[in-house]
C-alpha cells in the first residue's frame, strides 16, 4: 500500500458562494502571494463571535444581509479593490440582495443539485415563516416521485456553468459531430442565448459555425417572441436593451426605470371616440415561426445534457438542424407567475433513469424573468410514446406535481412553420396621476 505524504499546500485561489432565494454567486479570487490574508479578512468579516483566548473564530453558514454587513464588506472590497478588481462583485450582490435577506455563505465548496435544492426549500420555509420539518414533508410528497424516477440538473447564474470538453483540441460539436479541426472553436457558445440575459450558462462544445446557424436562426424567433418582456424588464443584451420598433408602435427602455411606449392610432382609432381603455395590438415588421421557438427550447436543455446522453437524441437533433419539421409535438405549458421572477435565465433538465417507464426519457423547465416553460424535448430514441396523445400527456403532466399543483398553465402547440407577423396584445389601466 502507497501512503500519501502530507504535503503542505499553498492556496493560491479561494472560492466564495453565496446563495440566497433571490439570486446566487461565485468568487473566484485568485492571488499568489496573499491569498491567505484575504481568507482571513473574509472570515472576520463574516464571523459571528471572535474568541481571540482560544484562537477561535465561529462562522455561521447562514447569515443575513444586514446593514452592519454591507458596512463590513465595503471595507474588504475598498481594501482589495485594486489588486483584485473581482471583489467589487461583493458590493453589487449584496446591494441587490433584498435588506435582511437570508442567505448562505459557502467556502471552497460545491454544492451537489440535490443540496442546493435542500437550501433552496430551506430559505424559502424562512422567508414564509415556515417549519422547515413540516416543509420538507411537503417538498417529498411533491418530489419524492419524481426524484426517484429522473436526475434533475439545474442552471442558473449560481451553478458551476461551463459545460462540456474544456480541452479545445478534443472538441466535438454537439450538434453536428464535426471534431476540433474540422471546425472551429473559437467563440463563446451561450447555452442559453446570450441576448436573453445569459452571461454565466456556456457549452464549450458548439463549434462557430453552429453557434452562427443558431444565433441568425432559430433562436430569434425565441428572442424575438420575449423582446416585450426583455424590453420592459430591461434585460440587456450585447447590445445593452434592445430598442423596439414595430408597424404601429415604438417602445424604448433607458434602463433608468423610465420605460417609453408610443402607440401611433390608426385612422379608425383616431376616429373612436370609446379609444381610451388602452387595448392595444402591437404589431411588429419581423416574421416569427412558431416551430422554431420549440426548437430553440430544445436546443437550450441539449446544451447543458452531459454529452454521454446525447446519442438518445439523434432525431431531435436532426429537427433542430432543420432536416424536418413535425406537425405533432407536444404541447408547451406556459405560466406567466410574477412570483417566480428570475434575474438570469434558468434551466432544469430532467432525464428519466428507469428505463422500463411510459414517461417522457427528458423534460425542461426554462425560466425568463416571469415566464416559465416546461416541454417534453421530443424525438428521443429511448421514448416508447406518443407525447402529442392527450392521454400521453396528460399522464404524464399529472406525474409532475410541482408543476400541475400550481393554477395558470397555458398548453400552447408550438407546430406552425409558417413565418407569421408576430403580435402582441397589451392592455393598460388609465390610471389618475396623482
Ligand atoms: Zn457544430
Amino acid at each position: 500500500m502507497r501512503l500519501l505524504k502530507k504535503q503542505p499546500t499553498m492556496i493560491k485561489s479561494l472560492r466564495i458562494s453565496f446563495f440566497a432565494l433571490s439570486r446566487s454567486t461565485d468568487l473566484e479570487i485568485k492571488s499568489e502571494t496573499s491569498i491567505n490574508k484575504i481568507m482571513n479578512d473574509f472570515f472576520f468579516t463574516f464571523a459571528k463571535e471572535i474568541d481571540y483566548e482560544n484562537k477561535k473564530i465561529s462562522i455561521e453558514q447562514l447569515q443575513k444581509n444586514t446593514e452592519d454587513l454591507r458596512n463590513r464588506i465595503d471595507s474588504i472590497v475598498q481594501k482589495y479593490k485594486s489588486s483584485n478588481p473581482i471583489i467589487n462583485q461583493l458590493n453589487t450582490y449584496f446591494n441587490d440582495l433584498k435588506n435582511n435577506e437570508s442567505f448562505f455563505f459557502l467556502v471552497n465548496s460545491s454544492i451537489t443539485n440535490e443540496q442546493s435544492f435542500q437550501l433552496y426549500n430551506y430559505l424559502s420555509t424562512l422567508e414564509n415563516n415556515e417549519d422547515f420539518k413540516k416543509a420538507s414533508k411537503e417538498m417529498d410528497e411533491l418530489f419524492g416521485d419524481l426524484r426517484n424516477n429522473y436526475d434533475i440538473i439545474a442552471f442558473n447564474e449560481g451553478t458551476r456553468n461551463k459545460i462540456g470538453e474544456p480541452d479545445k483540441s478534443k472538441r466535438v460539436c454537439r450538434f453536428c459531430n464535426r471534431k476540433y479541426g474540422e471546425v472551429t472553436f473559437r467563440k463563446v457558445a451561450h447555452s442559453i442565448s446570450e441576448a436573453l440575459g445569459n452571461k454565466k450558462i456556456i457549452t464549450n462544445d458548439e463549434c462557430d459555425s453552429c453557434n452562427e446557424k443558431f444565433g441568425t436562426g432559430i433562436e430569434n424567433d425565441l428572442i424575438l417572441y420575449l423582446n416585450l418582456y426583455r424590453n420592459v424588464f430591461g434585460i440587456k443584451g450585447k447590445n445593452g436593451i434592445p430598442k423596439l420598433k414595430g408597424k404601429n408602435f415604438e417602445i424604448l427602455n433607458s434602463g433608468k426605470s423610465k420605460i417609453e411606449i408610443k402607440y401611433f392610432l390608426n385612422e379608425e382609432e383616431k376616429n373612436d371616440p370609446s379609444f381610451n381603455d388602452f387595448k392595444v395590438r402591437l404589431e411588429t415588421n419581423q416574421n416569427i415561426v412558431i416551430q422554431n421557438i420549440y426548437k430553440t427550447l430544445a436546443k437550450y436543455a441539449l446544451s447543458v445534457l452531459d454529452n454521454k446522453y446525447l446519442c438518445d437524441f439523434e432525431k431531435t437533433i436532426q429537427w433542430i438542424n432543420h432536416e424536418f419539421d413535425s406537425e405533432n409535438l407536444p404541447k408547451v405549458a406556459i405560466l406567466t407567475s410574477y412570483e417566480l421572477f428570475t434575474h438570469h435565465p434558468q434551466l432544469v433538465v430532467y432525464r428519466r433513469k428507469k428505463t422500463d417507464n411510459n414517461l417522457p426519457y427528458a423534460v425542461a423547465e426554462f425560466r425568463f424573468i416571469f415566464l416559465t416553460f416546461v416541454f417534453i424535448i421530443p424525438f428521443s430514441s429511448v421514448d416508447k410514446l406518443e407525447y402529442s396523445n392527450e392521454d400521453n400527456f396528460n399522464e404524464f403532466w399529472t406525474f409532475f406535481k410541482h408543476y400541475n399543483s400550481v393554477e395558470g398553465w397555458k398548453f400552447n402547440k408550438m407546430n406552425d412553420t409558417k413565418p407569421r407577423k408576430f403580435t402582441m396584445n397589451l392592455n393598460f389601466e388609465l390610471r389618475n396621476k396623482e
